[in-house]
């Protein structure tokens, strides 16, 4: 018996079993997957008969299949009409909205299924011609659609299946008063797919409000998927970004890494880290939200492809985005959120693959650890130094302070650290709320909250010379651009990514799935 077969796992459902048409499961055999996922065996019957679903799961469980296999199965009866589409697909980024249209690329072969993609920056041209001649399918962040809408290009009362993706995402991004402006447009009689990492009560009020008797599906958690990753921290007791460069180099050395991805909390930080590792002879990419659409999606395409194997990044890239198998994960910076840790590591030991994640962790950051250890109910295992007790308790007291310093060391500008050296002060913001719905109207370009926060900029050796431009915080969330300077043309038709788990679901995707409340209870 392997480690998969004693975890008392459900039996398992054939895809074939599951009532999808023959199109669509030669598609998946195309695509190399033998059994379908928990969520995929739950959702996808359900989802066949017309009856609402509310998923509660996470990315890589393999819940974008579980909507678009039935999908494209139902899609397969009727025609489009122009500037009708018959389904719509809301996602709460532009990343997270072109990876479900290369799910429908990858699983609708066999079809003749036409399709849009009304994402922030990119041109609309071709999206337009397109929902003119009619569409199938329509995917779209919130904020464009509305202003498709409003502009008069798109009609919604043909709409027979709504998807909403990652609610719990569009939640923190500020969008559910644009997802309640949109059910309200489409027509009453319809099927609603609805999937959430979590169930916060204001998607509770969304769910109640807008599906009808849904059958409700959740997975496992994040936690979960922990499992399959070594979790290491280091103790960087000097707390300079060179000092913390030079160990990540180190811990990237002692490790066998085939890929990576670097996070540090501040797009600023990523640029500066990306020029390192490059001059360091790593063959390396940036990704963060300040590069422009073209950039971002050359530098995901080159990852995924391994013509960059390692990725500095900020938190756009944490959540949601499916790049497979990567190796390690590095924290360049503790995240100031115990959930953005789990996301991040969550890149690594996907699909039960083993996984590695380091965490670099200063004096400074030993608060923020102490919230991991709440989050992920796991003490850190430190290499080499762990930080004592009374680094702790400094660290809680530094951050007292206006910016984590004492006031006598305010003063000074510096601080005395526990082995006694000086070193200038870090500043950590605090995180920002989400905007309220005034501020959060416009179609925000897809980046998280957690790119929000923009720090104070840090006195360290290699910013001596003042950058204006980085003294100010700037929200890495876009604000929707006025309509006259949109982007200029350029059509998305994002390539299929080869990804999958080869012929195999892992184990923690079997756990168990449970039925909350299943159809007409
Ligand atoms: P998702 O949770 O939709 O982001 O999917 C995570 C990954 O699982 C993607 O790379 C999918 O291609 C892959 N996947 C989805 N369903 C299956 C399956 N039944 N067997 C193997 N891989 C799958």
């Amino acid at each position: 018996m392997n480690a998969d077969e004693d975890e008392g796992l459900l039996p398992t459902k054939t895809f074939a079993e599951l009532g999808l048409s023959s199109k669509v499961l030669a598609a998946i055999e195309a695509a190399g997957y033998t059994v379908p996922t928990p969520i995929q065996a739950e959702a996808i019957p359900v989802a066949l008969t017309g009856q609402d679903v509310l998923g509660i799961a996470q990315t890589g469980t393999g819940k974008t299949a579980s909507f678009v296999l039935p999908m494209i199965t139902r899609l397969e009866a009727g025609r489009a009409r122009a500037r009708m589409p018959r389904s719509l697909i809301l996602a709460p980024t532009r990343e997270l909205a072109a990876q479900v249209a290369q799910s429908f690329e990858k699983y609708g072969v066999q079809h003749k299924l036409t399709l849009a993609l009304l994402i922030g920056g990119v041109s609309m041209d071709d999206q337009v011609k397109r929902l003119d001649r009619g569409v199938d399918v329509l995917i779209a962040t919130p904020g464009r659609l509305l202003d498709h809408y409003q502009r008069g290009r798109i009609m919604l009362m043909g709409v027979e299946i709504l998807v909403i993706d990652e609610a719990d995402r569009m939640l923190d991004m500020g969008f559910i008063p644009d997802i309640e402006k949109i059910c309200k447009l489409l027509p009453p009689k319809r099927q609603t797919l609805f999937f959430s990492a979590t169930m916060p009560p204001e998607i509770q009020r969304l769910v109640d409000n807008f599906l009808v008797n849904p059958a409700q599906i959740e997975v496992a958690k994040p936690a979960t998927t922990v499992k399959s990753i070594t979790q290491r921290f280091q103790f960087c007791r000097d707390g300079e970004d060179w000092a913390k460069r030079e160990a990540l180099r180190k811990l990237m050395r002692d490790e066998d890494v085939r890929n990576a991805i670097i996070f540090c909390n501040r797009k600023r930080d990523v640029a500066i880290l990306h020029k390192s590792l490059l001059k360091h002879g790593f063959n390396a990419g940036a990704l963060h939200g300040d590069m422009d659409q073209k950039s971002r999606t050359e530098t995901l395409d080159a990852f995924r492809a391994g013509r960059i194997t390692v990725l500095a990044a900020s938190d756009v890239a944490a959540r949601g985005l499916d790049i497979p198998e990567v190796s390690h994960v590095f924290n360049f910076d503790v995240p100031w959120a115990g959930d953005d840790y789990v996301h991040r590591i969550g890149r690594t030991g996907r699909a039960g693959r083993e996984g590695y994640s380091g965490t670099l962790v200063t004096a400074d950051d030993l608060k923020l650890v102490k919230e991991i250890e709440r989050v992920t109910g796991e003490q850190p295992t430190w290499i080499g130094e762990p930080p004592t007790e009374q680094d702790y308790a400094e660290s809680g007291r530094r951050r007292r302070g206006r910016r984590g310093a004492k006031p006598e060391e305010r003063r000074a500008g510096t601080r005395q650290g526990a082995a006694g050296e000086r070193r200038p002060r870090r500043e950590r913001p605090r995180r920002e709320k989400a905007p309220a719905p005034a501020e959060a109207a416009p179609q925000l370009a897809a980046e998280p909250a957690a790119e929000q926060r923009e720090a104070p900029p840090r006195r360290e050796k290699e910013r001596a010379k003042p950058r204006p431009a980085e003294t100010r915080p700037a929200p890495e969330r876009e604000a929707r651009q006025p309509r006259e300077r949109r982007p200029e043309p350029r059509e998305r038709r994002p390539e299929t990514a080869g990804v999958g788990f080869a012929d195999k679901v892992p184990a923690f995707m079997r756990k168990p799935v449970r039925i909350a409340k299943a159809a007409n209870e």
